[in-house]
This record gives C-alpha cells, structure tokens and sequence, in this order.
C-alpha cells in the first residue's frame, strides 16, 4: 500500500489566531474547528489515486490543558462527520498527544511521535502495510516535512513560503519535494508525479 500522511491543522482545518496571546495554534473548540476549502475533493482524490489517506497530527493541546479529552474527541467527530458529509473518509488516524512540558503528567514525554520524529508514520506503515518510498507527508510545517523525510516519504509544504523558511529548511534540513498552496493543488501535484514516477498501480 500506498499512502497520503496529512497533518491536522493548517492542512484539513483552518488555524486559529488567538489576540490575546498573539498566537496562532489549534483550534481548543468544536465551533473553531472549521474545515478548509476543496479538503474533501483533494481527499476523494487521492484515494481514487489509490492512496490511503492518514492523518498523523500532534495535539497537545490536552496535556498544555487547552482542552479536555472529551472535546479533543468532539472535534474529532465533527472533523469526520464534514468529511463524510461529502463523501472524503479517512483511512487512518494517529495523533500524538505528548508535550515535553506538559502541565498534564501523564503526558509529559519526550516521546518518539511527535513529530518532527517519524513515529506516527512509522507506526501506521507498520499497522497498515505502507511502502513509505511510495508515500507523501503533506503538512504546513516544517516540522511535519522532517517527519515525512526521516520516515521515507516524499514530501510537500502546505501555504505560502516565506523567505526565511528557504534558509530554515537548509538548516534544518527540511527541504520538500514540493510547495503547494492548498491540498487540492497538492492532489494535482501528486497526480501529475504518480503517472512520471509509474507507481500509480
Ligand atoms: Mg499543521
Ligand atoms: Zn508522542
């Protein structure tokens, strides 16, 4: 098998700004969590490409205390009750709930996946059987390309660059395969390689 590692957010559901704190970060409520554009096209297809669709996200926000579990997983239903509304289902989803200064004990780890460490898509190739050098990780963070990069997978940048990121991704190395600006112009990108790779069957 073959698959499309997605991150969460900034990927299938819209960021959210918090004024107070001056930050961007993951919604914390079920009525912040609104999914992007053309997300469940982009979704149909890659699986008509053949691609199992997996979602791999850290989400701390229960172990910072941002939310309780019970939300974490409301938001978890709406996220998939929209999918399945116009007809995109995922295949798979792994989070990792851990956070090195987690106020929440039980989950303070240096754990092995969060990301940037390939733990989740390691896991699911594992449990799914993925070839993970005919897979892509599609995320908008750097840190979501090293994943895909350690663990094998070609890899795409979401959003618009900015210049720093070109010398942060030297750096870090962190390079992706690609930048795209939304996930259905991911899915053209993806569909345009499939046929000059060969591995779409
Ligand atoms: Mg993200
Ligand atoms: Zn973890």
């Amino acid at each position: 098998m073959k698959a499309i590692f997605l991150d969460r957010d900034g990927v299938i559901n819209e960021l959210i700004y918090y004024r107070e704190q001056g930050v961007i970060d993951s919604p914390f409520t079920v009525e912040q969590f609104r999914l992007l554009p053309g997300v469940s096209e982009a979704i149909k297809k890659f699986r008509e490409m053949d691609y199992k669709v997996v979602l791999v996200s850290n989400q701390p926000g229960i172990a910072k205390g941002h939310m309780s579990r019970q939300t974490f997983e409301t938001i978890t239903k709406k996220m998939e009750a929209e999918l399945a509304k116009e007809g995109a289902f995922l295949d798979a989803e792994y989070y990792c709930f851990h956070h090195p200064e987690a106020k929440i004990k039980k989950l303070k780890a240096n754990c092995e996946c969060r990301k940037p460490k390939p733990g989740l898509l390691v896991k699911a190739a594992k449990d799914i059987d993925i070839d993970l050098s005919k897979s892509w990780m599609i995320g908008d963070g750097l840190t979501d390309v090293k994943a895909g990069k350690v663990a094998g997978t070609r890899t795409i940048l979401l959003g618009r660059m900015k210049c720093e990121l070109c010398r942060l991704m030297d750096e870090d190395d962190a390079r992706p395969d690609a930048i795209t600006s939304d996930l259905m112009e991911t899915a053209q990108f993806i569909l345009k390689q499939g046929g000059k790779h060969g591995d779409l069957h």
